[in-house]
């Protein structure tokens, strides 16, 4: 299974992401975690990415595809991957279906969820350093401000700050939107209505797939 789970931020890929990715035991690849590692472990590419992720712009399609390319070229993603986050540009999609060669994706999960929605998904959303994500409301931690997983403090992304969404959601529009209809093109769009419970969700995702 190579699956591209798609939709504007906030609509829940990630979450679906770590949750389908651990019932087919195969590797969840989020481009936005492995960018804020580099910025974390101050590497050259962090160093390079920062400004930009925290202004809510999309890093050069070259960075994050030769970075993307080498991920999925390890062997744990041998036998398929859910990429989170990527691609995000039409330059992005092309230089994946290169790269796949005869192998091409399997389908491409497209979240669609209202944008008032995806504005109080995005304003309770606490992370952790890990990864782990929760919600306020939907997905609250046992004990708040706490990762249930690693006991690590949560916190609330940069980027997550009402004027940097504004900015996200437009890139979205403009750039990542225009892969719907390139995917639906290539007749492996499946439209998956994001509102709802996260293991209904889950449970939805499996069934577009015939899991
Ligand atoms: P995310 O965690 O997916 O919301 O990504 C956080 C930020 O990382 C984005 O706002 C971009 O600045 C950057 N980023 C992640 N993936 C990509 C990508 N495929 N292309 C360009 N920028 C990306």
């Amino acid at each position: 299974m190579r699956l591209v789970f798609l939709g504007p931020p906030g609509a829940g890929k990630g979450t679906q992401a770590a949750q389908v990715a651990d019932r087919l035991g195969i590797p969840h690849i989020a481009t936005g975690d492995m960018l804020r590692q580099e910025v974390a472990a101050a590497t050259e590419l962090g160093a390079e990415v920062q400004a930009i992720m925290e202004r809510g712009d999309l890093v050069p399609d070259d960075l994050v595809t030769d970075m993307l390319l080498a991920r999925v070229a390890r062997p744990d993603a041998a036998s398929g991957f859910i990429l989170d986050g990527f691609p995000r540009t039409r330059a992005q999609a092309e230089a994946l279906a290169e790269a796949l060669g005869e192998e091409s994706l399997t389908a491409v999960i497209y979240f669609d969820v209202a944008e008032d929605e995806i504005v109080r998904r995005i304003s309770g959303r606490r992370s952790c350093p890990h990864g782990h994500v929760y919600h306020v409301e939907d997905h609250p931690p046992r004990a708040a401000g706490i990762c249930d997983e690693d006991g690590e403090g949560l916190f609330r992304r940069d980027d997550d700050a009402e004027e940097v969404v504004r900015t996200r959601l437009s890139v979205y529009r403009e750039q990542t939107s225009p892969l719907v209809d390139f995917y639906e093109g290539q007749s492996i769009l499946r439209r998956l209505a994001g509102a709802g419970g996260r293991d209904a969700i889950t449970a939805r995702v499996l069934a577009l797939l015939g899991q």
